[in-house]
């Protein structure tokens, strides 16, 4: 999702209440940034953040991070808090790539990455949120009984993910091929702006649920 870029929006996002810099010294400390010792869950390339609001909404005893890499598109997000403000959730414009920098270990108890971006060349695959090189960043902040929740409709992004959970050495808990279809793994699933327009196509979701 790249919006065209809406002038003023690296200001906005600067100045906002819910963002936190990433030049800010965060690692550590994310439990008095909230002020509560609730649970730290992050959504990785929430987009407009249709998802991570409405956990947030329903889950007031849990703490959200949500993380864009594009300033446009989390604008959307940051209006929708001044509409309904949120007091268990943050935003951060980044690029996950630089992820550790921003918690220590074991900071969050799971990681959600929704419709992430394919990068379909071979070549960019290290850059594709499900692969290795990410799981290895994940181990670095995740608790020990932590999970990374993935969902997607690009098949060719599920099956890479599927094989590098295994050889990123990491387990499978679950998965399915078509969760609104599969009772157990859709019961209380929140759909993304994507997902709803993708379902919409026909399109059916792949979600899997990995742990170490
Ligand atoms: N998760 C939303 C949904 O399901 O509707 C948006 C999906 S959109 C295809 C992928 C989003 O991830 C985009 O907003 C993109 O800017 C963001 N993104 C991609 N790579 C990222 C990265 N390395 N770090 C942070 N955000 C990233």
């Amino acid at each position: 999702m790249r919006l065209r870029n809406i002038p003023g929006s690296r200001e906005v996002i600067t100045e906002n209440r819910w963002c936190i810099q990433e030049t800010q010294e965060t690692k550590g400390t994310w439990h008095t940034i909230f002020g509560n010792d609730h649970p730290v869950r992050i959504e990785i390339g929430m987009g407009k953040g249709k998802f991570i609001m409405e956990l947030a909404r329903q889950n007031p005893q849990v703490n959200y991070v949500g993380i864009e890499k594009y300033s446009s598109v989390l604008l959307r997000g940051l209006q929708k808090m001044e509409e309904e403000p949120l007091e268990n959730i943050r935003f951060i414009r980044m690029d996950a790539e630089n992820i550790c920098e921003m918690f220590g270990r074991e900071e969050t108890d799971r990681i959600y990455l929704n419709f992430s971006d394919p990068w379909p060349k071979d070549r960019h695959a290290k850059r594709r949120l499900t692969s290795r090189q990410f799981f290895h960043r994940y181990d670095q902040i995740l608790k020990k009984s932590g999970v990374v929740e993935f969902k997607t409709d690009n098949v060719n992004l599920f099956d890479f993910s599927l094989e590098e959970v295994s050889k990123a050495g990491w387990h499978l808990n679950e998965f399915t091929r078509n969760l609104h279809q599969d009772q157990h793994m859709n019961q209380g699933n929140i759909m993304t702006e994507y997902e709803e327009k993708f379902s919409a196509m026909g399109h059916p979701i792949y979600k899997l649920i990995a742990s170490r």
